[in-house]
């Protein structure tokens, strides 16, 4: 599932094409693809709209228009955007949305193809005073976005009998991290993921923090991690390379780094979760 790194990678590379396109068609085949609005609705209010910015919140891509709306995408499990520069080339499998951006006669294509139909798009019905669509403001913080500091940890710990690592998960906490990059970030800390939330001390909040910002930037500048089942691709196709300086995650049995002990496997809360026993306390 793409989590912000990866998101964070697709929205610098539509941001480098899509401002100053405009919207000339909207096709959408997949009816689950569009369900938060009637369809005649949704094309209605994309058509002929000129895109003015592309921003991300969390895991959400957030498309301004040039009237103030903003469209929606999530990709949430297996959902993938595709820029196609010739709308000749054959439609793949899976695709449900194609937006059709010109000005003519030069028209590109965005697909959007989603072999297991949970992601979505939507236009929001507005916008909070933070910039963030109204259907998300439900959503905790942004650590890239905002700002994120130990403070702000140590109140959403108080009092939270949570693992750390379902705590850097919950979305409604703070928005953006997965199961890897949870992993990471522990590792990084040299925190337990299993370890409380309210049982950490300031220090280890402290290195939460950093660890959260700096394995986020650099999964950003490596695009990304994309796992053996490739399923994640960025707009162009390509692969992302952070899976190549992972330190725990789908790496148990195998030597941790720092130490050499053998990184071990866990599961927190129904999903799979990996750490170094000696390193991580
Ligand atoms: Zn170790």
């Amino acid at each position: 599932m793409p989590e912000l790194p990866e998101v964070e990678t697709v929205r610098r590379q539509l941001a480098q094409w899509m401002v100053g396109r405009r919207v000339e068609r909207v096709t959408v085949t997949g009816r689950r693809s569009v369900r938060r609005q009637p369809l005649e609705e949704f094309i209605a209010r994309l058509t002929n709209r000129t895109v003015v910015d592309v921003r991300r919140w969390g895991k959400f891509l957030l498309i301004d228009l040039d009237d103030s709306e903003v469209l929606v995408i999530h990709l949430r499990m297996s959902g993938q955007l595709r820029y196609e520069p010739d709308p000749g080339v054959e439609v793949e499998r899976h695709t449900h949305v194609i937006l059709a951006l010109g000005p003519e006669p030069e028209i590109v294509e965005l697909r959007f193809v989603d072999p297991r139909t949970f992601g979505e798009m939507f236009i929001s019905e507005g916008c909070d005073a933070r910039g963030v669509p109204v259907e998300l403001a439900h959503l905790g913080r942004d650590p890239i976005n905002e700002q994120f500091t130990e403070p702000d940890l140590e109140q959403l710990s108080r009092g939270r009998r949570v693992a750390i690592k379902t705590l850097l998960l919950d979305q409604s906490k703070i928005v953006g991290i997965g199961n890897i990059y949870g992993d990471e970030i522990c590792a990084l800390a040299r925190v337990r993921p299993t370890r409380r939330a309210e049982s950490l001390t300031k220090p280890q909040r402290r290195r939460i923090v950093a660890a959260t910002l700096e394995i986020l930037n650099e999964a950003i500048e490596e695009r990304g991690s994309s796992l053996k089942d490739q399923r994640y691709r960025d707009l162009f196709g390509g692969l992302g390379t952070y899976q190549n300086h992972h330190r725990v995650y789908g790496r148990a049995g195998l030597a941790c780094e720092q130490c050499g002990a053998q990184v071990k496997r866990t599961v927190i809360g129904g999903r799979s979760a990996h750490f170094c026993p000696t390193c991580q306390r």
